[in-house]
Formats: structure tokens, sequence, C-alpha cells
């Protein structure tokens, strides 16, 4: 009885989420202990104490109807301003509450804007490897996911690919920085580059082109890497951004949209975006967590932890003979695998009790992910099966 769409969802439900699955029946039978499981990005980090003291006091000092009650679909007017606030003193912007809307984590906040800007047949572009969610936010709204081939050299855009990719009916381009599933962080250059391409094509085809930021890993970056702020470099950029990582909150769904004045048709986009929040079901973004976030502004999880996992990944796997690039964000690794088939090779790590994602799942084959979101010591004991696993394959 359920919709053909759902028929097909369901059948390809997210090979990640399976492997979570599978990671808790392997947990049953061998023990926790001896499972390696590195499928999920679910922060392994501490939510920083402030969040705490932050959801107490907000508990103790505000009236109910404040804290549980419905507000502006776009979420309270201060939370967006002290948000606003943030950014402008990080990046040198002038946003205000006008330019931020409360979202529901950010697959929320995609969903908000491919909804308030796509037309069915709309094409949305974006960079391999990329976050294999993107395919079903783009196909809610009958969009079309249009996939540049990676760059396997250091997984920056394909730039010269993107440029071909580009047509009339290209509405936006989606990017990830830090990258889920690389770790990498694009650079400035490439920014720079990628933002002229986009501005010739929107002259050429007398378009709109919005590029469109999916930022949960801004804040986890390692050896102080710059992550350049969008905005700066192309007009039409909307940030998508979450607490998800950056706090440690995946499961409270709270993180917010930055739509510029400089972006094409800017009032209407944040009057849509708003309507879409509420039309969507969401209505607005968890009241108690938006007003968690804007006293939180400033807090950190502790990212040393994260660069000391990949540190010893890292070192240990191209020590074995594996290859990747060293991450330069996020908390994943990107294996070239020993042999062609990452599925297969997905399938050999499991009788081996380790659980990684095949590249295929982010639109590049021969890889695997290896989200280091773990315990320390889950990846010391996991080390000597990555170890066998490459020699056997040798
Ligand atoms: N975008 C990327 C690149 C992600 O890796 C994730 C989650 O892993 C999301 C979006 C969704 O994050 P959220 O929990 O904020 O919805």
């Amino acid at each position: 009885m359920i919709s053909d769409k759902m028929q097909i969802q369901v059948k390809n439900s997210s090979v990640i989420r399976a492997m979570f699955e599978e990671g808790k029946k392997l947990a049953e039978v061998y023990g926790a202990e001896n499972v390696y499981d590195f499928s999920l990005g679910n922060p392994s980090v501490d939510t920083p104490e402030d969040v705490k003291k932050a959801i107490l006091e907000i508990l103790d000092t505000i009236d109910s109807a404040g804290i549980h009650g419905y507000m502006n679909n776009s979420g309270y007017e201060e939370v967006r301003d002290a948000i606003a606030k943030s950014i402008n003193e990080k990046y040198a912007t002038a946003f205000n509450h006008e330019n931020i809307i409360m979202t529901v984590g950010a697959a929320g906040g995609l969903n908000v804007i491919f909804k308030t800007l796509l037309n069915p047949g709309d094409e949305v572009i974006t960079f391999a490897p990329f976050f294999g969610e993107y395919r079903n936010y783009v196909a809610n709204y009958e969009g079309v996911l249009v996939i540049v081939p990676a760059n396997t050299t250091d997984f920056q855009p394909n730039l010269a690919a993107f440029s071909e990719q580009i047509t009339p009916r290209t509405k936006a381009v989606i990017i990830n920085s830090p990258n889920n599933p690389t770790g990498v962080v694009y650079s400035e250059e490439t920014i720079i580059k990628l933002a002229h391409i986009m501005r010739e094509k929107q002259k050429e085809f007398g378009i709109a082109i919005y590029l469109i930021s999916d930022e949960p890993y801004r804040e986890l970056a390692y050896d102080n890497i710059d992550v350049p702020y969008l905005t700066k470099y192309y007009e039409n950029t909307i940030i998508g951004y979450s607490f998800s990582k950056s706090l440690s909150l995946p499961g409270e769904r709270i993180g917010y949209l930055v739509i510029p004045n400089e972006v094409a048709d800017s009032e209407d986009v944040k009057a849509a975006a708003n309507i879409a929040t509420r039309i969507l079901g969401f209505v607005n973004a968890p009241s108690l967590f938006q007003r968690v976030i804007a006293r939180c502004l400033n807090a950190k999880v502790e990212v040393a932890a994260y660069n000391q996992n990949r540190e010893l990944l890292y070192n240990a796997l191209t020590s074995f003979g594996y290859e990747c690039i060293k991450p330069q964000g996020a908390f994943y690794l990107f294996v070239k695998t020993p042999i062609a088939d990452d599925i297969e090779f997905c399938s050999l790590a499991k009788q081996k009790n380790i659980l990684v994602v095949p590249g295929s799942s982010f639109g590049c084959p021969g890889y695997i992910r290896i989200a280091y979101c773990v315990a320390y010591k889950t990846i010391e004991n996991a080390l000597p099966g990555f170890k066998t696993l490459i020699a056997e394959l040798s």
C-alpha cells in the first residue's frame, strides 16, 4: 500500500544506516568491544558542559511559553540576532536576524532551501564524492542531481568538468567543506575559481545560480586551516549550518540557514524559506535548543580528540600500504581500496568485524569511508584487522 516513490526509497535505503544496524547485531554476537564500527558520523566527543549549563539556566529562568511555545516559523528573533552577530564578528559580514532561518539540523535546512528553489526538472550540481542524502533531498522536490566526477588526485572539486556540466537548467550548486567523506577543505583558490565559473555561466545563460554551502563540519578543522566563508566570494551564496557535529548535538536537530541580502530575489527567498519550514511539517526548529545554542555560540567540542584519532588512523593505515589523503577537517578518512570493488572490500572488512562504508554511496567507487568519530581504543583495536586485510589482498 505504500507509495511507488517510497517503495524505491525503502529499496535503496541508506547503506550507512544498514551498516549501523549490522554493527549492533555483530556487537550482540561478539561483544561491543570486539566490533569496530566506523560506519556512522555520530560524534564521539562529549557535548560541551556549557550546553548542559544553558539548558538548566533556561529551564530555571524562562517561563514555559518562552521555552516550549510556537514562534515565528523562522525562529526566535533574538536567537537569530545572536547568530548573525556571532557570524559578523567571526567573518566580517553584516547579517541581522532577517538573514537567518533556524532549521531542523542541516538536513532540515537543505530540504527547506530545495523546497524554496526547485521546480521539477531543475538541476542541482554536486561534486563527487558527496553526502549521499543529497540524492534524496533533491529528489524530494523533483530536482535532478548532476554529479561532477571526482578529482581523485587531491579531492578538490573537478572544476574543468564542472564548467561543462552547467546548463540553463542549473538552479543550484551544493558543496560541502570540510567534506564528508574525504575530510578535504576546499581551498580559497578553489572557491575563487568556482565563483568565477559560476558568474560567467550566470551571464552566459542569463540565470541566477545559487551556491549552497553545506557546513556541518565548519568548526572541525585541523592544523589551523582556514575554511573560507563563502558569502564573501560569491554573491548568490546560501549557507546551511548545523550544530550536530560542532556541539555534538545530532539528535537535537538544530541548525540554521544564512540567506544574505545579496542573493538573487533575496526577499522572496527568505519569505519562501519561512513558509517552507512550516509546510514541510517542521513548523519551526526545536525551541529549547534555539535558546540553548544562542548561549553557546562560542562553545567548542574537543577537536583535539578527533585530531588524535586522525593522526593514529592515518599514520597507521598509510604505514600498512593503504592510500589516502590526510583529512584537513571533519572526522572521516577516505581510503582507496586495495581491490577495485569497494563493496566487496567492505564485506571482507566485516569478516574482521570492521564496519566501513563503500565509496559508491558517495558517488566515488574504489574507496571506503572510515568515520573516526569513535573511541581511540576502537581504532587501536581495529588496526591489526586493517593490516591483515591489506596483506591478504596484496
Ligand atoms: N550534510 C552533511 C555533509 C552531513 O555529513 C550531514 C550528516 O552527517 C548532514 C548534512 C546532516 O546533518 P544534520 O544532522 O545537521 O541534519
